[in-house]
């Protein structure tokens, strides 16, 4: 047999690992120096040349965008499709297994999954059911227990309260929750692994079942799993199994989220017999890319420790930007990103990456003056839109009458005469009979509710079983487009003159064209639109994923691991946004922020920018900050700084007066915040500036006069 295709361009130990033995392996390696890589070839390897049945392997990846990626080059190496190879997130993987064996899970045929949202909503409901104070009992704090017990593999009745009152509260919440979601056919994100640890757990067949099929599990970013996560994969490879783990402790970036690098330990003393693999050679970065990454993570105490070294280009030095403030900031990366366009580039090759979510919207405002297309991968994602998770509601609603969290989203949404008292008792109902909402309703409307709150429920319950009957035999795509209108949201959004109408009924119907190029798995139990459904809630924010367009990728660090760009921007590092404020105290926490930091910095293929602002508005908040004391970590030899960061080292009031006499003493002098006095004007703060030389213009808030723009040359401002 030939085997060059897949051992070609693979180095020795990348070989070695691909074609190692059938006993538990683990490769243990630095960002870019191929593990991904080699977790394909390690597949194909074993399906063409060890002659393993595309059936017998399990691969587990981060994200669903990875997973489709690697099947994909698994089925380029070995030259043809593979079906019944199992690629997919822990989540997702644990998904299909309970839609097989929904039974064995004790759960409903046609059970639905929960985003973090719907979980949120879920809780906020349940205090007000039990009449529990929201300040004293933060419900995102309560999600947040809940999530972290089941990422543990526990259940409220193996907690303790440790007499604790408050964490006795807590679990008799997290308890109240489970009886909420079991009642309604409800699985969050946690739930689904804990269930399909569960389910294997308690089904010694089903076990051994999987046991038997799968052989070969294939895991990649090994260092973020959770306490369940490895349980199942423990659990699922017995004495027999193989399992190939490849990971990187310094990538590390889901602590808070209940990952344990431990686990790299774990698997060694779990798998005596392991076999442990390096890859020290980096393929990806220039070498002043990598050796800066090398010198920042360098100043972290808990690692492994590994070489990465490149035959590489030295390649250009990494360009500092100072920004004054945020949009100072937007603007210097559209400029560069312009170039980069116009000297006929891919958009798709620069990514634009930042610490927090939310500092998304001001560069977004900037892509789309500058008309530049582009897509933010998580943050606000398609199916999170509301105008979405309105139409899903009523997609939920007729295939599942129970899911009170759609039956509250939707009942008066369009307005229909149904007030918050008519809601309330209907709540109340449902409270005191233990059912679901939309019984409750029924009971309401003939008993309880007045002539006309009784007419409005009542309708509102026709339309969803009218709804129900007509779409029972239309295609998905037709059963989406029949829902958007027949439920009046396409004409509530249309009568929302302006802008934000606009976009939301483009989304909606964006959604139409999202249910026609759904293909539904034959192989799947469920109708199609629970299938689509499911997919809406699971796959929420990779959507987006496959673009047709060419555009910018913008996207958090976290969501940036395991990619890379040839042309990479992390933007806002200062201290308190990056590392974030929360962790700054916390040696921990200070650790996986710089772990996050090496991520973004080693995406980088080519160039790499790093900018901060003296100045921030975020979550309407202005603040001012100091650059992150990561940058001062790259070794000065491989920085270029585009504006020299003069400003940031005056200290803030200085007690020695300067006068700015030209230009150039204004831009030395400048600094956003800096207290001025004006010979007319009198006191006053900086609180913006434009333009260079001699077009320098500030923005001056004076104590008495007000604010006033003025040129620096000529405004004669004393520094105070
Ligand atoms: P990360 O830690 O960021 O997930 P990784 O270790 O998974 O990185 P890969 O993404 O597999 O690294 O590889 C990084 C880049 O180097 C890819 O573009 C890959 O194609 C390339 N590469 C890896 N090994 C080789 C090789 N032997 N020859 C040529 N290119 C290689
Ligand atoms: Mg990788």
């Amino acid at each position: 047999m030939d085997v060059t295709p897949i051992l070609e361009s693979l180095n020795d130990a990348q070989r070695q690992a691909v074609t190692a033995p059938a006993e538990p392996t683990l490769v243990i390696a630095g960002a870019g120096s191929g593990k991904t890589r080699v977790l394909v070839h390690r597949a194909a390897w074993l399906i063409d040349v060890e002659g393993v049945s595309p059936q017998g392997l399990l691969a587990v990846t981060f994200t669903n965008k990875a997973a489709a990626e690697m099947r994909g080059r698994i089925e380029a190496l070995l030259g043809m499709p593979v079906s019944h190879l199992w690629i997919g997130t822990f989540h997702g993987l644990a998904h299909r297994l309970l839609r097989r064996h929904w039974r064995e899970a004790k759960l409903p045929q046609n059970f639905q999954i929960i985003d973090s949202d719907d979980q949120l909503r879920l809780i906020k409901r349940l205090l007000k059911n039990l009449e529990i104070d929201d300040s004293r009992w933060v419900p995102k704090e309560i999600q947040w227990f809940i999530n972290a017990q089941k990422d543990e593999g526990l259940r409220p009745q193996h907690l303790d309260d440790e007499r604790d009152s408050n964490r006795r509260q807590m679990i008799s919440l997290y308890a109240a929750y489970e009886e909420i979601c079991e009642r309604g056919g409800l699985v969050d994100f946690a739930e689904l692994l804990l269930r399909a640890h569960e389910l294997w757990r308690d089904n010694a067949d089903l076990l051994a079942h999987y046991r038997r099929r799968f052989q070969h599990l294939l895991v990649d970013e090994f260092q973020d799993t959770n306490a369940i996560q490895y349980a199942w994969l423990r659990l699922l490879a017995g004495d027999e199994g193989v399992p190939f783990v490849v990971g990187d402790d310094d990538q590390s970036i889901y602590r808070w989220r209940g990952a344990r690098v431990e686990h790299i330990h774990q698997f060694q003393r779990d798998f005596p017999s392991a076999k442990v693999i390096k890859l020290e050679q980096n393929y990806r970065s220039t070498a002043t890319i990598l050796n800066a990454a090398n010198a920042v993570i360098a100043n972290n105490a808990e690692r492994m420790g590994k070489n990465l070294w490149t035959d590489g280009a030295k390649g250009e030095a990494i360009k500092l930007y100072a920004a004054y403030n945020e949009r100072d900031e937007s603007d210097f990366v559209i400029g560069r990103l312009r170039d980069w366009i116009e000297q006929g580039n891919l958009r798709a090759d620069a990514a634009v990456l930042y610490r927090s979510n939310a500092q998304s919207r001001v560069l977004e405002e900037g892509l789309i003056n500058a008309a530049i297309p582009y897509r933010v991968y998580g943050g606000l994602r398609f199916f999170e839109r509301a105008e979405i998770k309105d139409a899903l509601a009523y997609l939920r609603l007729i295939s599942h009458r129970d899911d009170d969290a759609s039956f509250e989203r939707i009942v008066n949404r369009p307005t229909r005469g149904i007030g918050a008292r008519t809601v309330e008792i209907m709540r109340g109902y449902a409270r005191a009979n233990s059912c679901p909402m939309w019984r409750a309703a029924g009971a309401v409307a003939s008993d309880e509710l007045a002539g006309r709150a009784a007419n409005a429920v009542l309708a509102f319950m026709n339309l969803i079983e009218r709804m129900t009957t007509e779409t029972a035999r239309l295609d998905l795509q037709d059963q989406v487009d029949h829902v958007i209108h027949a439920s009046g949201l396409v004409d509530m959004f249309r009568n929302d003159k302006g802008e934000r109408g606009e976009t939301k009924l483009e989304n909606l119907m964006e959604l139409v064209s999202a249910a026609k190029s759904f293909a539904p798995d034959p192989a799947e139990e469920m109708s199609p639109l629970d299938e689509f459904l499911s997919h809406a809630a699971l796959e929420a924010g990779e959507g987006q994923a496959e673009a047709w367009e060419d555009c910018v990728q913008l996207m958090t660090m976290h969501s940036a691991k395991g990619l890379e760009f040839p042309l990479v921007f992390l933007c806002g590092l200062e201290d308190g946004l990056f590392p974030h404020q929360r962790s700054i105290a916390d040696p921990n926490g200070l650790e996986e922020e710089r772990r996050l930091c090496y991520v973004g910095i080693t995406r980088a293929k080519q160039t790499l920018y790093v900018t901060y602002a003296e100045q921030r508005r975020l979550y309407g908040m202005d603040s001012f900050s100091q650059p992150s004391r990561f940058i001062s970590e790259i070794p000065d030899e491989y920085v270029e700084e585009i504006r020299p960061r003069v400003q940031v080292s005056r200290p803030l009031r200085s007690k020695t007066r300067t006068s700015i006499k030209t230009a150039a003493d204004a831009e030395m002098g400048v600094r956003l915040g800096q207290r001025v006095r004006h010979g007319k004007f009198g006191d006053g703060v900086i609180l913006n500036y434009e333009g260079q030389g001699a077009h320098a213009r500030v923005e001056v808030n004076f104590e008495t006069a007000g604010t006033k723009w003025l040129v620096l040359s000529y405004a004669n401002l004393d520094l105070m």
